[in-house]
C-alpha cells in the first residue's frame, strides 16, 4: 500500500517547525522520498506559473524549499513549466508571481522553449495515440511534480494528473500542430470552435484571452482563425454566456488526461518522480484563468508521495471532508458540508481521471496517510 505523507496547514504553536515552510522542510528531510535523487543529477521541479491575474500558484517559498532539499542531496534542480501563452510573456508571468532565479535559487525555464513547440512525440494510448511531451521534461531524468490542488471547469478536480497531462506537454508540436498537443485532450475531430451569435454579449473576453490572436470581431461577428488556433479552450472557459464551444466529451477528456500523464511518466524511471500536492488556496478554477476567485475551502496542508494516484486520491478524500467557505463559489452554489463539493462546483466526472490512471498502472488508489 502506498504511503502518503501529510503536513497539516494548522499552526498550533508559534514555532517555525509548525509553519507550512517548516513542515514542508520536515517532509522533505524526514520522509526519505528525496533519497531517490542522485548527486549531480539534473532534476526538474515542475510547477504552474499561473497567469497575469491568477496569483494563487504554489508560492515561491515552497519551490525554494524543494530546490534546497534537492541541493542537499547534491542534485542540480531547475524550476519549469510549459508555455500556455507566448513564451516570453509567460516567463514574465512567472516573474510577476514571484517565481524567478533569485526567489527559488535555481534557473526558471520553459520546458518546451519560448515558442512552446519544442517537444518530442511519445506513445500515449487508445485515445490519444501519441502526445508531444515537452523536450526538457522528456529528457530530464528526474522530477518533483508540485501541484496546486483546486477545482477546474473542465476536469472538476485538478492536481498532479492534470499538472502532468496538460503541463507536461506542448500546446502544439513543431510539425504536427495542435493535434498532438493539449488540444487533443480538450476537443475531438477537427475541433471547430462554434459561436452562438444569439447568446453572445460582445464582451470580447474571448478575444482578449486568446494567446494567439485567433479570435477577432468584425461588424460584431466573431472571426476565428482555426489554422493557428491551439484548441486550448481558454476562450470557451472565459465565455460566461456559453456562446462558445469546442466539441468535447467529458469521459474522453478525463481518460485522456490519465493517458497523457502516463505518456509523460513513461519518460522517467518509475523511482525518479516525487509528487507534492499543495492543498492550499483551493480556488474553484485553474491557475491559467485571468483571475483567481477566493478559495472554496480553508487551506488543508501538503501531501507528498512517490505514488501519483495515491497522492491524488488522498487529496480528493481530504477535499471532500472539508467545509465549504462562506462568500465563495461554494456558497453561491449552496454547497453544504458532506456534499461532493467538486461535483457540485463543476458537475464533471472527475474521479474518472484517477480510475483510468490506476487502470493504466500509474499508481494505486489505495493508500495510507502518515502525518508528520
Ligand atoms: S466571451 Fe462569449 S460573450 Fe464575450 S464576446 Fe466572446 S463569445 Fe461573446
Ligand atoms: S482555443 Fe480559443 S483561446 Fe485557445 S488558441 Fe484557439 S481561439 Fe485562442
Amino acid at each position: 500500500m502506498a504511503k502518503v505523507y501529510f503536513a497539516s496547514a494548522r499552526a498550533k504553536k508559534w514555532k517555525y517547525s509548525e509553519s507550512m515552510p517548516g513542515k514542508l522542510e520536515r517532509l522533505l528531510k524526514e520522509t526519505g522520498l528525496m533519497d531517490c535523487f542522485s548527486p549531480k543529477e539534473w532534476v526538474a521541479v515542475k510547477t504552474h506559473f499561473g497567469s497575469e491575474g491568477a496569483h494563487r500558484v504554489v508560492r515561491p517559498v515552497f519551490l525554494r524549499k524543494i530546490v534546497d532539499a534537492l541541493k542537499r542531496v547534491g542534485s542540480v534542480p531547475f524550476v519549469t513549466d510549459t508555455v500556455r501563452i507566448k513564451g516570453l510573456d509567460y516567463l514574465e508571468v512567472a516573474n510577476q508571481n514571484g517565481i524567478n532565479h533569485l526567489s527559488v535559487d535555481a534557473p526558471v525555464i520553459l520546458a518546451d522553449g519560448i515558442y512552446g513547440n519544442d517537444s518530442i512525440m511519445v506513445k500515449a494510448g487508445e485515445i490519444l495515440g501519441e502526445i508531444a511531451v515537452a523536450s526538457v521534461i522528456h529528457d530530464v531524468p528526474a522530477m518533483v511534480v508540485c501541484s496546486h490542488v483546486k477545482g477546474h471547469i473542465n476536469a472538476g478536480y485538478a492536481g498532479a494528473i492534470k499538472n502532468l497531462a496538460m503541463g507536461g506537454v506542448s500546446s502544439a508540436h513543431r510539425t504536427r500542430g495542435w493535434k498532438c498537443g493539449r488540444g487533443s485532450m480538450h476537443t475531438i475531430g477537427t475541433g471547430e470552435l462554434a459561436w452562438d451569435a444569439e447568446k453572445c454579449e460582445l464582451c470580447h473576453q474571448c478575444r482578449d484571452i486568446c494567446p494567439l490572436d485567433a479570435i477577432n470581431f468584425k461588424d460584431d461577428k466573431l472571426v476565428w482563425d482555426g489554422d493557428i488556433c491551439w484548441r486550448c479552450g481558454r476562450c470557451e472557459r472565459v465565455c460566461q454566456s456559453e456562446s462558445l464551444s469546442l466539441p468535447g466529451d467529458d469521459d474522453r477528456f478525463m481518460r485522456s488526461l490519465a493517458e497523457s500523464a502516463g505518456a509523460v511518466m513513461s519518460t522517467f524511471d518509475p523511482k525518479k518522480m516525487v509528487f507534492v500536492n499543495f492543498l492550499m488556496e483551493i480556488q474553484p478554477e485553474c491557475d491559467c484563468m485571468p483571475a483567481a476567485d477566493v478559495p472554496v475551502m480553508q487551506d488543508i496542508g501538503i501531501l507528498m508521495s512517490d505514488d501519483m494516484v495515491s497522492v491524488e486520491q488522498a487529496s480528493i478524500d481530504m477535499l471532500l471532508k472539508a467545509s465549504p467557505s462562506s462568500d465563495s463559489l461554494a456558497s453561491d452554489k449552496k454547497i453544504a458540508d458532506g456534499d461532493d463539493i467538486l461535483m457540485k462546483l463543476h458537475n464533471r466526472p472527475y474521479l474518472l481521471q484517477l480510475e483510468e490512471a490506476e487502470r493504466l498502472g500509474l499508481g494505486s488508489r489505495t493508500y495510507e496517510v502518515a502525518e508528520i
